[in-house]
This record gives C-alpha cells, sequence and structure tokens, in this order.
C-alpha cells in the first residue's frame, strides 16, 4: 500500500478512484521521523503540550481533551503549530507529556514506546516529553468496490456497474464503510470482512464461467511501451529528486491544514510534477533485480494517489470527516454529501450518491460531530 500500486494499475486503466480526498492523520507521529507513538499514551493519561506549556486541547475538546478523536487532535496540533505555537527552533511540533504518570507504569504499560522515543527521537519519556507531529495513518478512498469486494465503476445511468473478475479489498480498496473518516482499529476489520467477501465473489465467478473469453491481442501492450519507454529514456528526470518532490508538495498542500488556495497551488504544482514523471530516467538498466526499475515504475502509482488526493480536495468545498478546510468549516450535506470518483486519464471528476438504505438495520441521520 506504500507506494498506491492498485490505486496506480486501476487508474491508468480508467478505473476512478473514490473519494480520495480523505486521508486521516495521525496526531502522534515522531517529529522527523513520522514513527507512530499510540493512542494508548493519551489513554494512559499523556497530554499534549504547546510551547507555552500550555494543555492547547482542552481549548479545542473541553470534554475529552486529549482523547477526542484523530482528525480533532491532529487539526488541533496543526493550528497550534500554524499560529506559532509550535515547539523546537523551527517551532514545527507540539510536545507529548507522560512523565507525570510514573516511571513504573510506563515500563509495564508502555515499554515499546518508551524503546521508539529513545531511538527515533533520543527522549526518554520518563523524564522528557515527546517530540509529535500529525503523520499520514489510513487512507479513506480507493478504488471503489461493493461489499462484495467487486470493483464498480460508472456506466451509462449505473453508478455501480461491477467490473467483472476485478477485486479490491483492504486499505487499497473503497468500499466506503469508514464514509470520510475511519474511527480506530476498523482497518483490520474491514480487511478481514471484505476480504472473505471478495474471496467468496470470486469463487462464485469462477464457478460460473461456462468458458474464458481470449485476451485481446494488444492486452500487453500499454504494459510493454511503459517498460520500453523508460528503458529508451535518455536526458530524463531523476526518480528520486522527483519523489521527494512530490512528497514535499503533497505534504505542503493536502495535509491536515487545507484552503482554497492552498490546495489550488498544489493542484498545479502536482500536474507539473505529474508531466515530469512522465520523463523518468534509470541509469542502471539492467533486467533482474533492478531496484531503481522498480522505484520509477512505483513513482507513477504514487503521482496517481497525489493527483487523485490534490484534485478531489480541491473541489470539495466543504469540511467533511478528515478533509478540513479552513475556507469552508461547515458540513454541507445539501451540496456534499456525495462521492468523488477521480477519473485519472480524462484528468475529471465525477460523482456518486452516496447509500442511506442499511440492508438490515435502521437508517441513522448523519448529525453534527460536537465534543
Ligand atoms: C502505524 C500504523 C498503525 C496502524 N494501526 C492500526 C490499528 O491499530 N488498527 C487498525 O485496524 N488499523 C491500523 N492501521 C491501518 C492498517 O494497519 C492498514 O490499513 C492495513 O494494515 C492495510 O492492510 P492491507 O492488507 O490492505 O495493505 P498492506 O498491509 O499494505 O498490504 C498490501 C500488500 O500488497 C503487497 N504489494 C504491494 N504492491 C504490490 C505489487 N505491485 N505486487 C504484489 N504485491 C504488492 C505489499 O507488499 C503488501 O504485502 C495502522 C496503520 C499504520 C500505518
Amino acid at each position: 500500500m506504500n507506494t498506491g500500486d492498485g490505486l496506480g494499475i486501476c487508474a491508468r486503466a480508467g478505473i476512478p478512484l473514490e473519494d480520495m480526498e480523505f486521508w486521516q492523520f495521525h496526531p502522534t507521529g515522531v517529529a522527523g521521523a513520522g514513527v507512530l507513538i499510540t493512542e494508548g499514551v493519551r489513554g494512559e493519561g499523556g497530554i499534549l503540550l504547546n510551547a507555552n506549556g500550555e494543555r492547547f486541547m482542552e481549548r479545542y475538546a473541553p470534554t475529552v481533551k486529549d482523547l477526542a478523536s484523530r482528525d480533532v487532535v491532529s487539526r488541533a496540533m496543526a493550528m497550534e503549530i500554524y499560529e506559532g505555537r509550535g515547539c523546537g527552533k523551527n517551532k514545527d511540533h507540539v510536545l507529548l507529556k507522560i512523565d507525570h504518570i510514573g516511571a513504573e507504569k510506563i515500563m509495564e504499560k508502555l515499554p515499546g514506546i518508551r524503546e521508539i522515543s529513545i531511538q527515533f527521537a533520543g527522549i526518554d519519556p520518563i523524564k522528557d516529553p515527546i517530540p509529535v507531529v500529525p503523520t499520514t495513518h489510513y487512507m479513506m478512498g480507493g478504488i471503489p468496490t461493493n461489499y462484495h469486494g467487486e470493483v464498480i465503476v460508472p456506466k451509462g445511468d449505473e453508478y455501480e456497474s461491477v467490473v467483472k473478475g476485478l477485486y479490491a479489498a483492504g486499505e487499497c480498496a473503497c468500499a466506503s464503510v469508514h464514509g470520510a473518516n475511519r474511527l480506530g482499529t476498523n482497518s483490520l476489520l474491514d480487511l478481514v470482512v471484505f476480504g472473505k467477501a471478495a474471496g467468496d465473489s470470486m469463487i462464485d465467478f469462477i464457478r460460473a464461467q461456462e468458458g474464458w473469453k481470449a485476451l485481446p491481442e494488444n492486452a500487453g501492450q500499454l504494459t510493454a511501451q511503459r517498460l520500453d519507454r523508460l528503458d529508451n529514456q535518455t536526458d530524463g528526470e531523476n526518480v528520486d529528486e522527483l519523489r521527494r518532490d512530490l512528497q514535499r508538495s503533497v505534504q505542503l498542500h493536502a495535509g491536515v491544514f487545507r484552503t482554497d488556495e492552498i490546495l489550488s497551488k498544489g493542484v498545479k504544482e502536482i500536474m507539473e510534477i505529474a508531466e515530469r514523471v512522465k520523463r523518468t530516467e534509470i541509469k542502471d538498466k539492467s533486467k533482474v533485480w533492478n531496484t531503481a526499475r522498480i522505484e520509477a515504475l512505483e513513482l507513477d502509482n504514487l503521482i496517481e494517489v497525489a493527483k487523485a488526493t490534490l484534485v478531489s480536495a480541491e473541489a470539495r468545498k466543504e469540511s467533511r470527516g478528515a478533509h478540513a478546510s479552513d475556507d469552508h468549516p461547515e458540513r454541507d450535506d445539501e451540496n456534499w454529501m456525495k462521492h468523488t470518483l477521480y477519473h485519472s486519464l480524462s484528468n475529471t471528476l465525477s460523482y456518486k450518491p452516496v447509500h442511506t438504505k442499511p440492508l438490515t438495520v435502521d437508517y441513522i441521520e448523519p448529525a453534527k460531530r460536537v465534543y
């Protein structure tokens, strides 16, 4: 999932990617390293502090404070940093303090976290607070599927036409069971439930076949062309540099803090990067175990994910779940309770309605999330 291979394959084959504006940020990654500090730390009594030593979550979520949901805590941290109350010489992180819960409890309940802090931040949390910053954690969007794990695309008047024989499950898929914001632990549940559903669907599909359609004559042509282009490219772009540019741009423009201006700058920049990705060059042309070639091909996938994210996010003029826009702070169900579909080949968006009729339980009206 790290390089979005499944999404890239589908996007290039003309399958739109769904709800890619919704990315979950985990509030507490070790600053500079991104390694995760579990929510359990705050569950055990850890608190977040800004540069003034203030427990700022009291202002953003007066009741649950540091235990508010991931997006709320991440946004609060981003606001503190944005408004100049970040810690360290670059004022680019906040602090997670746990020394007050005592060395004994830390050693008993959070030994792994202590180890991570020492290794990645050079900090022993028994004595000092851990520098933390929100880090990307989960993609709510992905390859559109129904609850059988079958990939679905809009076709004519139909929003959910099944692509026969193509399945997706797990984080790369969007069965949309998490809506715009996944709650903790539900990803693993999603993998098991929809992984099994996809497996069952595959068995049914195979059993129902009476014969197999022949592959079109040019079935491998696109793939061969991509490899040829890479092997013959001269005077091209360096893969590492381009990946760093892509990372920096997405981090800057599609992070926790979003405005119309930031997002439209991001769309422009990512489209420029996408043009450069078409001209990557590798010096090592060997055919066996060539990691340079793999990295170049992975970059083709990463750029699909980045384009889908930025174009979808820039268009959504509201705040919903993990997509929070400072210019449009309210959720707007009237205009925006709909799924985004990003079509990479035409660089366009379309939308489809949200299912509001559960199969076996009563419908629950969406309500405002308050703390
Ligand atoms: C730090 C962290 C903590 C988390 N904690 C939790 C938690 O507590 N509870 C929870 O529910 N969720 C958690 N999540 C989310 C959850 O772990 C992931 O959503 C889940 O593991 C994704 O599983 P997956 O099988 O869909 O994808 P992956 O685990 O990414 O598996 C994809 C597999 O496909 C393989 N692959 C990729 N490309 C190719 C290719 N081109 N060809 C062949 N194979 C390929 C990869 O090698 C990999 O084995 C956490 C995520 C992170 C990052």
